[in-house]
């Protein structure tokens, strides 16, 4: 059976970026047709400038939420990162087989790196080496398939690099994975700023009112929407390099209604009428996801037996994989 795995970052609050990027699919198609992990990587949040009880606080809110969304863990495995040490184990020996070039060739770690320079901070040695541990995340076990946005693409592929050369030398250890997209909202884009994406790691500065949070109200939704920048012209098309943001709230519609974004171009008259039905569609999809999560909130102990069942799931899975790889090493 293909193995899935792919994780949600708990530094700030999910987006609907996260949302229709990833998390949707997981709940729709991964868990139903594959032997599918689904995890909160809290120690990826320590990355950058982090408050404890934030992050820990972060994590549960993530995991609600992967529930939230459909993840059903009688599927699935759902469990935190750091309740598994094996992450953490693997992360070591691949840092002996990854180089610090091919690190500081990350476009995320150039792009975060370059705002806590700019913000008079130092940058921590986890941001540089966050792609190994990434890689680990995914190789510890055997995964074949790992579905993230776009802006994942560029680690998965290091992952599968480090995954060739560590088996190369060290004889065949792991699944050599690879990255896969949904058709659309592949890249949800900023409201207020639609050259960035909808990422919940911004900085203040970028977020707010650009990002749609799954716990926004109803009201806060349809305002963030119907203020998104758009453009001075008048035509709906879709543009993505002319017109990025009406291509963007295209696709957001899109991907909500399961329609086409070029085919729905064609539909609107105005760019007030396509926000609407914009905000109409996230409205909805949201519905669900934010009743839901108030309900998980009404029994925290359930989440909690979910996350020690998925922890436990995990470690067997991954335990093999690691162990065999500290013999292959020569440890
Ligand atoms: P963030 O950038 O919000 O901190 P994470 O690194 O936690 O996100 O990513 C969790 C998943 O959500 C990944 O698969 C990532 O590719 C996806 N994702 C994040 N932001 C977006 C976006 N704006 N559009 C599409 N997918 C996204």
């Amino acid at each position: 059976m293909t193995r899935v795995f792919s994780g949600i970052k708990p530094t700030g609050h999910l987006t609907l970026g996260n949302y229709l990027g990833a998390m949707r699919r997981w709940a729709s198609v991964d868990q139903h047709r594959a032997d599918a992990l689904f995890c909160v990587v809290d120690l990826h949040a320590l990355t950058v400038d982090h408050d404890p009880a934030r992050v820990r606080r972060l994590s549960r809110q993530a995991a609600t939420l992967l529930l939230a969304a459909g993840v059903d863990p009688r599927l699935c495995t759902v469990f935190v990162q750091s309740q598994v040490d094996e992450h953490a184990r693997l992360s070591y020996l691949l840092e002996c087989v990854a180089t610090d070039g091919e690190m500081r060739r990350m476009v995320q770690y150039k792009e975060k790196a370059a705002r806590e320079r700019d913000r008079g901070g130092s940058v921590r040695l986890s941001l540089l080496t966050y792609p190994v541990l990434m890689a680990a995340d995914i190789l510890a076990y055997r995964t074949d398939e790992v579905p993230v946005g776009d802006d994942q693409t560029q680690h998965v592929e290091l992952t599968r690099d480090l995954a060739v050369r560590f088996n190369q030398r060290y004889g065949h250890t792991f699944t050599v994975p690879r990255a896969t997209h949904p058709e659309v909202a592949a890249r949800v884009m900023n409201l207020q700023e639609p050259s960035s994406k909808m990422g919940k790691s911004d900085d203040a500065a970028v977020a707010g009112p650009g990002i749609v949070y799954l716990l926004d109200e109803p009201d806060v939704v349809r305002k963030k929407i119907m203020r998104a920048v758009t453009d001075s012209g008048q035509d709906v098309l879709y543009d993505r390099e002319e017109r990025p943001g009406i291509a963007n709230l295209l696709e957001i519609l899109a991907a909500c209604t399961g329609a086409d974004p070029e085919a729905l171009s064609g539909t609107y008259s105005s760019y007030g009428a396509l926000k609407k039905e914009t905000a109409d569609a996230v409205v909805e999809v949201l519905r669900p996801v934010r009743d839901r999560h108030q309900e998980l909130c009404a029994d925290p102990s359930y989440v909690e037996e979910v996350l020690r069942d998925g922890a436990a799931k995990a470690r067997a899975m991954a335990r093999p994989t690691v162990d065999a790889a500290y013999r292959a090493i020569g440890l």
